[in-house]
């Protein structure tokens, strides 16, 4: 090479080796996907560490609980991290009859027994969600919608997924007004009225099943020219009198009457042809999408977005962060895959923190910096009404704002929001009365306010209803929300 060539291809080649050096110290640790982070378990190396969990569990599923009861059971401190959806999807499914050993049993009710047997071994429950992590340095910082800060020394990452949504227009408008992903949680507010089901696999003919005990008529909205829920539910469905089935049938618009469904809009994708359905409510069940928005940039994920997992195991791309079920997984999305998995994925972060040295004597050098989950003490009671009769006694002299809470215990957005509810009562009882109504044995309330979806939170002053809301909040903005009112 002559002796100019050679100067130049230097030169090109220490620009290129500074520029990525440059390029590395400017990245965003927190932005990593790979495993930099140095792990050092030791008692020096902790010493400033406070808030510090052993193994944090995020989302209490069959994923999460199993994970949880295995690493409680091996006598580590387990926090559980419930989540948007404390319990998992199975608190939203009526009837199961493929959990193994079990024959049919109610989701909720498998997935109470579920917390009450982690629990037994020592595991605490936070009913909060993570809302930032941080794995750019080890211990890995998580943050909960509340503020809460903890350093964990592994994570469980076990957020499972959500239902997917059609992007038609009127769908935000008509959200809780006759749009509904909860099945379980809606239909017994649709008796005898027409409703339609829109997908066509086992979720779409679960929902249309638990429908059809109530609606006058269901109609189910498939894409395709078949179903590709199981044999077994199909050929239930078929039996069902008043359940249709359009195939090659896509909904193209959501209309109402601006407070509540009354039709669809659809297309038979074949002959091109619009029909008006005319319904009250739309229940999507169209599949799902996994909760990993919070790790985005963090761990690696795969191309359809699931995080990715080594071979044969729980890993992630971060040394001692593990993850189990629907969020890593886009084949089986059973829950007793993911239990199994989370099995795994707690016996894996068990093995970790013993092959980086974690023992019993640093464990109770530690014990005293553990952050210990803040118990439900701060709640109060909330009287649960059941009869009119009995609200217009509560409220006849009653010169606050009047606060109902209307859910039902299969409901798995109502399980989310009770605690946030009981909280604000907690904190808010000398300015406001807060009541419950349990609607699945207060039939007369629900019509009597009109509650087509729960949970819903009404407010009244002086008898007069002042809100209507079904959102989902924090405690934090629950309390924001009441103030508004009582001020
Ligand atoms: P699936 O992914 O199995 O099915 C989604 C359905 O929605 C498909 O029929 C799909 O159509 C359709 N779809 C997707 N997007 C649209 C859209 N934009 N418009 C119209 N239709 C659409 O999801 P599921 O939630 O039903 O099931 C998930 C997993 O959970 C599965 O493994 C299932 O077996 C399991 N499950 C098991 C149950 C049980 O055992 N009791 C109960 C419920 C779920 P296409 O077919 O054309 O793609």
């Amino acid at each position: 090479m002559p002796g100019k060539t050679r100067v130049f291809f230097i030169a090109l080649v220490c620009i290129f080796v500074g520029f990525l050096i440059l390029h590395h110290k400017n990245k965003n640790p927190e932005c990593s996907s790979s495993g930099s982070v140095t792990v050092t378990l030791d008692a020096a190396a902790l010493k400033d560490v406070h808030n510090i969990v052993p193994v944090a569990v995020i989302g209490s599923g069959p994923a999460g609980l199993s994970a949880a009861l295995y690493a409680a059971r091996a006598g580590l401190h387990v926090v559980v991290f419930k989540g948007g959806m404390p319990g998992g999807q199975l608190t939203g499914t009526s009837f199961v009859e493929n959990w193994p050993g079990v024959g049919v049993a109610r989701g909720p009710d498998i997935m109470s027994r579920f917390e009450q047997h982690v629990a037994q071994f020592g595991a605490r429950f936070v009913a909060e969600s993570i809302e930032h992590v941080d794995f750019g340095r080890w211990p890995y910082l998580l943050k909960t919608d509340e503020g809460k800060e903890v350093r964990a020394l592994t994570v469980i990452i076990a957020t499972g997924s959500s239902p997917l949504k059609l992007k038609v227009e009127g769908e935000d408008t008509y959200w809780g007004k006759g749009v509904s992903t909860c099945t379980v949680c809606d239909a017994p507010f649709y008796k005898n009225r027409p409703v339609a089901v829109v997908g066509g696999g086992d979720s779409a003919a679960e929902s249309a099943l638990e429908l059809a005990d109530g609606a006058r008529h269901i109609t189910v909205l498939v894409r395709g020219d078949a179903m590709r829920a199981s044999a077994v539910m199909q050929k239930r469905l078929r039996a069902c009198r008043n359940v249709e089935i359009h195939f090659n049938t896509q909904v193209r618009r959501i209309t109402g009457d601006g407070s509540h469904v009354t039709g669809l809009d659809i297309e038979n994708t074949k002959t091109q042809k619009h029909e008006t359905l005319a319904v009250d409510a739309l229940f999507l069940a169209i599949g799902h999408s996994p909760n990993t928005a919070l790790f985005k940039d963090r761990i690696a994920l795969d191309r359809q977005g699931y995080i990715a997992l080594a071979t044969r195991s729980q890993m992630t791309s971060m040394p001692g962060v593990f993850a189990a079920g629907d969020v890593a997984d886009a084949r089986y999305r059973q829950a007793g895959v993911a239990s199994g998995d989370g099995i795994k994925a707690g016996l894996e972060a068990i093995a970790f923190l013993r092959d980086n040295g974690f023992d019993s004597a640093l464990e109770s050098a530690l014990e005293d910096r553990y952050f210990t989950a803040e118990t439900q003490a701060a709640a109060v009671k909330v009287p649960v009404i059941k009869t009119l009769a009995e609200y217009n006694a509560k409220i006849s002299a009653e010169k606050r704002p009047v606060i109902i809470d209307f859910y039902a215990p299969w409901c798995p957005g109502c399980m989310r929001m009770m605690p946030v509810f009981e909280y604000a009562a907690a904190q808010l009882k000398n300015d406001v009365l807060f009541l419950k109504v349990d609607t699945s044995v207060s039939e007369e309330l629900a019509k009597h306010f009109d509650i087509k979806n729960i949970p819903a939170v009404l407010v009244f002053k002086g008898g007069k209803l002042l809100s209507k809301s079904t959102e989902m909040m924090t405690k934090r903005q629950f309390i924001d929300y009441v103030k508004r009112f009582s001020a």
